[in-house]
């Protein structure tokens, strides 16, 4: 088998989404997405890759990674945009494979190591994470975002009687782009913690609650921010830093007690090893169309068992790369949750792929469809809103 064509796919509904198809002269496609900086990603996949890629067998998936990494990314700080597009490609090789194959991914990589997968959801909107910003918590269908800023209750019982008994919100994050991240009084604490009283005082410890941090804290707020969560029972805090400076968020961790989770910014085992020896988080956050694919996110999932930590799967950005991480939970020994966000699942995702995930009961079943489980819809491609580039043999 030979890959013939390679095109990119971006939406001007969801702009930084970049989909990467990978065709072959057998009929088969597979597909990938990642996320931010969509048109740079797609600049090098047509400049760069797609040369190194054309008419090579589609199942040599780590022989081309190597390629593509050792021979580019890894000259430019082994991370950026060369990255992303090696994860999104990567995710294609795998669908190509399982395809061919006719196996899901997760067979692929070992086999099932659990017959379900806890999910949890990230309590955006519809909205979220796309332009334009001011549509970002108004009220709606869905508008999760706007329910756990007015009525944490209301969205915890609401969830709950979907069977989804862990939820994500991010409470203190207008406070930190306001203060900069630097500091934080006592009234704005109160402020944040504001949602996770409201949710504790109605549904008691019946939800599971992680509190997001996007790196908008330096290290002095983000301490007083975790300790002052420490009553609450939260299941970790996420990013309060950002993780450039794994020595920050090992003092972080050493003086909370609540559990600090790293993180879907790090990518390749080469960033993650250092988090890891240095013991400076308790849960490891991947995203595996960010670090590398599923190629790489496999490996890392397997260095944070090596340091006894649960890993856990990042999705607020597309229906593969949700799916490449469940196919990696699905398979990694350690891995505790897959992250999903409704709002996207049952709106946008089913505007772009005929199907992403069952969940059941606050967990996702196994994926049974051969390679990623799914594929684009083919009115994507002629949508008015696309701009498809395209490398041929
Ligand atoms: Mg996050």
């Amino acid at each position: 088998m030979k890959i013939t064509r390679i095109e990119t796919i971006q939406l001007a509904d969801t702009p930084f989404v970049l989909y990467v198809r990978v065709h072959t002269d057998e009929g088969l496609i597979g597909t990938g997405d990642t996320f931010m900086s969509a048109e740079g990603i797609a600049g090098y996949i047509h400049g760069r890759a797609a040369p190194k890629l054309l008419g090579k067998d589609p199942g040599q998936i780590q022989r081309h990674w190597t390629a593509l990494y050792d021979g580019d990314a890894a000259r430019f700080g082994g991370q950026g945009i060369e990255v992303r597009a090696i994860s999104a490609i990567d995710v294609a090789l795998w669908d190509i494979l399982g395809q061919s194959v006719g196996r899901p991914i997760y067979e692929l990589l070992g086999g099932r190591s659990r017959d379900r997968l806890p999910i949890y959801n990230t309590c955006g909107g519809p909205a979220y994470g796309r332009p334009p910003y001011e549509a970002h918590g108004r009220p709606g269908p869905l508008e999760d975002l706007y329910t756990w800023n007015t009525a944490a209750e209301d969205l915890a019982e609401d969830l709950l009687s979907e069977g989804i008994t862990a939820m994500k919100i991010w409470p203190f994050d207008d406070i930190g782009l306001r203060n900069q991240g630097l500091t934080i009084s006592a009234e704005e604490l109160e402020q944040g913690l504001e949602p996770v009283k409201r949710i504790r005082r109605a549904v008691g410890s019946r939800m599971r609650i992680m509190i997001e941090g996007h790196g908008f804290w330096r290290l002095p707020a983000a301490v007083k921010i975790a300790r002052a969560l420490e009553e609450y029972d939260v299941e970790w805090v996420e990013d309060l830093l950002l993780a450039h400076d794994i020595g920050a968020i090992a003092s972080l961790h050493a003086q909370t007690r609540v559990p600090v989770l790293a993180s879907e910014y790090l990518v390749t085992r080469h960033q993650f090893l250092p988090l890891l020896e240095q013991r400076a988080a308790d849960i490891i956050m991947l995203d595996p169309t960010w670090t590398g694919g599923i190629t790489e996110a496999h490996k890392i999932g397997a260095l944070a068992d090596t340091f006894g930590l649960p890993v856990t799967m990042h999705d607020c950005t597309g229906p593969f790369t949700l799916l490449a991480g469940v196919h990696l939970a699905l398979a990694a020994p350690n891995a505790t949750y897959q992250e999903t966000v409704r709002a996207y699942i049952r709106t946008w995702y089913q505007d772009v792929v005929p199907h992403s995930v069952t969940i059941e009961d606050g967990a996702i079943l196994p994926p049974t469809a051969p390679g990623i489980g799914t594929s684009l819809l083919p009115d994507v491609l002629t949508r008015r809103d696309a701009t498809v580039v395209t490398s041929t043999l």
